[in-house]
């Protein structure tokens, strides 16, 4: 492989140009002649030598060795190969993380994180409110393997003094929460981690894991505000067409051995045609998108507020935001711009009518409407509209629903790239209808 002389470092590039770009010079692949990486499907890869062979099994999995600036020795798929590595680098990069590990999905790269950090007999406290599968996995699948998980109040930190026994190994949340946009102050949640890690050895520290699936690394970074792992699903923003599924966990490196021998044993692996998507449209695009998006969230955030029939919207880019503050502290782009993403959840004002009027809402829109989409998922080009309290959401017991702000006329919309006048017409005329 050639390498040239650049005029610059890596460093002296801002994240938007890196995202398109990746790194200067990866040793994953020669791809110095390619202006797109070439896609690699290979599921084993041949062996010059037995040496090679021997001293490839050595190497799998070792942290030095992946940050070493070697070329890896590939033996088979499900254990590395460099088109998956390739994305790894350069999320790991945007993520401001020393190593990534990416996974078959979302789902896959959140079990390998809690299954690497929480062993029999240890306990995962996480918020009240997330992501409907990742608390099926936490009360169904996880105890199971002797792993107790219990629900706090992360929006108000100093109550997890109280919660953490000496069982507890890690804290888990989503900021902003889905759906109800609620923000989780990481740094805050650092600091408590740090005062009970004061009484504990090494090994027992609480290790703090934020899904940053909503805010994407383009309008947060959880690692440099304090978080020891991120997991996102590459499903969404990163992803952003709506094509492949992919989920990640982005680590010290410290954690690399640990996630490598995992994912090699539970066999989640990222197809490499997944990550060449994401890899080649995915992660390249996703600062001109999110940009793009957030802006129209601003616009709808405002027309839904100021609307009679809405009853209040959570978008952390709103003026009436109720957690201002920690939204223009926590969501920032990579340039340290203000970055609310293009999330947003409103509730319906209710009308004692039997029917709800989300439901009213949602069904006249799947039927009428050009620019919104009744569909699961985020964090697409195309504006997506749900219903979580039935829908992604239906896994929480419903008074635990009520009682967190889940309501059964809250709709949530991930903001896609239409034109944001379009858009507002359309919930125009359904508002109309309910
Ligand atoms: C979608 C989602 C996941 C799961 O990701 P998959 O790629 O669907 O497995 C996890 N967390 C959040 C917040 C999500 O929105």
């Amino acid at each position: 492989m050639e390498t040239r002389k650049r005029h610059a470092r890596k460093e002296d590039y801002r994240m938007r140009t890196h995202l398109i770009h990746g790194n200067f010079e990866s040793k994953k692949w020669d791809f110095d002649h390619h202006v797109i990486p070439p896609i690699s499907h290979s599921t084993a890869f041949r062996l010059s030598s037995l040496h090679r062979g021997a001293q490839g099994f050595v190497r799998f999995a070792s942290a030095d060795e992946a940050l070493s600036g070697h070329v890896p020795i590939y033996i088979y798929d499900r254990l590395d190969e460099p088109t998956r590595s390739m994305l790894e680098e350069n999320l790991a990069y945007a993520e401001g993380g020393e190593i990534s590990v990416t996974f078959a999905s979302g789902m896959a790269a959140i079990s390998a994180a809690l299954g690497v950090t929480a062993r029999q007999g240890q306990e995962v406290l996480a918020h009240r409110v997330i992501y409907g599968c990742t608390y099926s996995l936490m009360t169904n699948w996880l105890p199971r393997c002797g792993v107790q998980v219990r629900f706090g109040d992360f929006l108000k930190p100093e109550s997890l003094l109280e919660q953490v026994t000496p069982a507890t190994r890690v804290l888990y949340f989503e900021t902003p929460v889905n759906p109800t946009m609620e923000l989780i102050d990481i740094a805050e949640i650092r600091r408590l981690a740090d005062l009970i890690n004061k009484t504990r050895e090494e090994k027992d520290h609480l290790i703090v894991i934020v899904d940053n699936t909503f805010a994407t690394p383009f309008c947060q970074r959880p690692l440099k505000l304090g978080a020891d792992m991120v997991v996102e699903s590459l499903t969404k923003d990163i992803g952003g067409f709506g094509t492949d599924m992919g989920g990640a966990v982005v680590a010290p490196a410290s954690w690399y051995n640990h996630l490598m021998l995992y994912r090699k044993d539970f066999g989640g692996v990222l197809t490499p045609r997944s990550a060449w998507a994401i890899l080649v449209y995915g992660l390249p695009t996703l600062a001109t998108r999110m940009v793009n998006q957030q802006k129209t969230a601003q616009h709808v955030a405002k027309f839904l507020a100021e609307h009679p029939k809405v009853a209040r919207v959570a978008f952390p880019g709103s003026e009436c935001f109720a957690q201002k503050a920690l939204a223009h502290r926590q969501m920032t782009d990579p340039d340290g711009k203000f970055a609310p993403g293009g999330m947003l959840y409103f509730v319906l004002k209710k009308d004692g009518g039997r029917q709800s009027k989300a439901e009213k809402l949602v069904d006249y829109l799947a039927e009428h409407a050009y620019t919104v989409t009744l569909a699961v998922s985020l964090g697409q080009i195309k504006t997506l509209i749900e219903h979580p309290f039935s829908m992604t959401h239906a896994a929480l017991p419903d008074e635990q629903k009520c009682a967190f702000g889940l309501d059964p006329e809250g709709i949530r919309i991930s903001m896609g790239l239409e034109d944001r006048h379009d858009i507002i017409r359309d919930l125009e005329l359904a508002l109309e209808k309910v």
